[in-house]
């Protein structure tokens, strides 16, 4: 299978801190597939590190109020590019771009609300298959059907 994932999952050090979210055992699950790794914030042009990003009434500010939403956007579309051919997408939970179901909720402060990033948005509006990291079990079952 093609998947599409986001690339701090596979040990790129392309998160806002400069850190990655390596998961081995989703490596070992995905090993013989064709992976396609693709970061919407790298896409966007944002340097590593920079500052947190958080999205709030469907706009993208980073921590200092700079309204980033246009450029996030640009980054998203080239990424949905990248991975329109694939049979499904992983993208990890939490982050403004890459979240699915669970985000922060614009205060900079911790606080988790129901809610998708921007590229996850984008890919369902795009009927992608969509998991995350934390699905470790439902992508076992749909890679061996
Ligand atoms: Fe990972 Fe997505 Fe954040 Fe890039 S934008 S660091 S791929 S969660």
């Amino acid at each position: 299978m093609k998947i599409g994932i986001s690339a701090c999952l596979l040990g790129h050090r392309c998160r806002y801190d400069g850190t990655d979210k390596r998961n081995d055992e989703l490596i070992k699950l995905l090993d013989g597939h064709e992976l396609i790794p693709i970061c919407p914030e790298s896409s966007a042009g944002f340097p590593v590190p920079h500052e947190p990003i958080e999205l709030k009434d469907n706009k993208a500010y980073l921590k200092d109020e700079t309204d980033v939403t246009e450029q996030l956007y640009k980054g998203c579309l080239k990424c949905l590019k990248m991975i329109e051919d694939c049979d499904f997408v992983i993208l990890k939970s939490k982050s403004p771009s890459c979240g699915y179901k669970k985000i922060y909720d614009g205060s900079f402060n911790g606080t988790l609300i129901d809610g998708n990033g921007m590229f996850t948005d984008l890919c369902l509006h795009n009927d992608m298959k969509l998991f995350s990291e934390n699905d470790l079990d439902k992508i076992r079952g749909y890679i061996s059907r």
